[in-house]
């Protein structure tokens, strides 16, 4: 969470011994003050680090962090490290979220900070409440980094789904050997402890509460109240930074990030132009199918081109290992087509390989149905949530929209990328 900053606050002003930290609050803090009310303070060359957790000699390393993420931060938004050299923001990390009188009287925690439920960043300061498991504590001090980063270096945040999705995007990160990760692609909810966007994201699509790519993008400020507004933020940008079309273009937005909310959604959305509608569609599904790991580059749908036969139907090889293929049929409502399939293929490779064929395997199931299955949809064009339409190895269906008929394997979009092997597949329009 964030706030531009409106207006000035000095809210630590001690004499005596003390540490000018440069930034728009023009703090000076009294180290010694503020370690004889038991706060334990570690330094580095960017973050003084003040804290309330008392029993652990290892809070250092949330400053080892901190410190490798400065790097990260100007790899990622193209900022030279020496312009970063004298940046040093003070950041608190507190125990209990309702036990901040000492930080108060340490002159730590101003009055008038609106409540927040894990983080807040304002200027060159930052407060975090330390969470279950040391990621989720470091995935904050990282997402209230990436605001002060932004806000420094940008000039600003761009509109609110932006600023909270870099953040969380750029939080997401894993730190082994004392080596830091950012903007790491999760493939399971055990890298993550507590994090628990995914799972907000499946929920509120299984009560039809999806939010389309314009409901994300008009998000306010007041909606980041709460946790799934984040979830949202950071799905919306995790889909543009991973994708192979729109990353060139996502990547280029630091360069708005100081307009206000309302140019920078416009300029976002003149960039994608006549690629809006396809994004949205691929957003939806990306929605209906939220699953850790995530295959978006897999996942964008390509056209399949097709062979016609002697008997006026069209043969297609399906990719095994991508998510929705075009085949480029147009169908209209009431249509009546018969699709059948042929070939064997893998479908997941563990100890040993899953042989599979259209018809899916029983043992396992994804989504409702066999694994590996082949299923179909019709791509209206309205953008809506695909209905999808089993098929197997052979299926009549009556079309109950008009649109472009698509085709894959049944599969989580996280697992399609061990795959190999054959199908093909013939779509032949049927008479009345
Ligand atoms: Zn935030």
């Amino acid at each position: 969470m964030n706030r531009p900053l409106n207006r000035r606050l000095v809210w630590l002003l001690i004499a005596g011994c003390s540490l000018f930290a440069p930034g728009l609050l023009s703090a000076q803090i009294d180290l010694q003050a503020i370690q004889a009310r038991g706060l334990q303070v570690t330094r580095s060359p960017h973050l003084t680090l003040i804290t309330d957790v008392r029993d652990r000699q290892d809070v250092a390393e949330f400053n080892d962090v901190f410190e490798a993420a400065v790097q990260q931060w100007c790899r990622y938004f193209q900022v030279p490290e020496d312009a970063v050299k004298d940046w040093h923001l003070i950041g608190c990390i507190i125990r209990d979220p309702n036990q901040t009188q000492v930080f108060t009287d340490a002159g730590l925690f101003p009055d008038d900070l609106p409540p927040f439920p894990a983080g807040y960043q304002l200027g060159s300061n930052f407060w975090v409440f330390l969470q279950d498991g040391d990621y989720y504590t470091r995935h904050l001090l990282i997402h209230e980094g990436t605001h002060a980063f932004m806000e420094k270096f940008l000039g600003g945040y761009g509109a609110p789904w932006y600023s909270e999705g870099m953040a969380e995007l750029l939080g997401l990160h894993r730190w082994q050997d004392q080596q830091l990760s950012m903007n790491h692609q999760v493939e399971s909810s055990d890298e993550v402890p507590f994090w628990g966007r995914v799972k907000l994201i499946r929920k509120a699509h299984a009560v039809e509460q999806g939010k389309t790519l314009n409901e994300v993008l008009e998000m306010e400020n007041k909606s980041f109240r709460e946790v799934d507004a984040y979830a949202w933020a950071w799905a919306l940008c995790q889909f543009l930074d991973r994708h192979p079309e729109y990353q060139k273009r996502f990547r280029k937005l630091p360069a708005i990030a100081s307009l206000s909310p309302a140019e920078f959604n416009q300029k976002f959305r003149e960039a994608w132009g006549e690629d809006w509608p396809d994004a949205a569609q691929q957003w939806l599904n990306l929605v209906t199918e939220m699953e850790y790991g995530y295959d978006v580059v897999a996942a964008t749908p390509t056209p399949l081109s097709g062979t016609s036969t002697a008997q006026g139907a069209t043969r297609f090889e399906v990719a095994v290992n991508r998510g929705w293929q075009e085949t480029g049929i147009l169908v209209e409502p009431g249509e009546r087509i018969r699709i059948t399939a042929e070939g064997l293929y893998r479908v997941k490779q563990d100890t040993q390989a899953w042989p599979c064929d259209a018809g899916g395997i029983t043992i396992e199931y994804y989504a409702g149905r066999p694994l590996g299955r082949l299923i179909a949809a019709i791509r209206t064009p309205k953008n809506d949530f695909l209905k999808i339409i089993d098929v197997g190895r052979s299926q009549e269906i009556i079309c109950d929209s008009g649109g472009q008929l698509l085709l894959r394997i049944n599969e989580s979009p996280a697992a399609w990328a061990d795959n190999q092997g054959q199908l093909k597949v013939t779509v032949e329009a049927l008479s009345d």
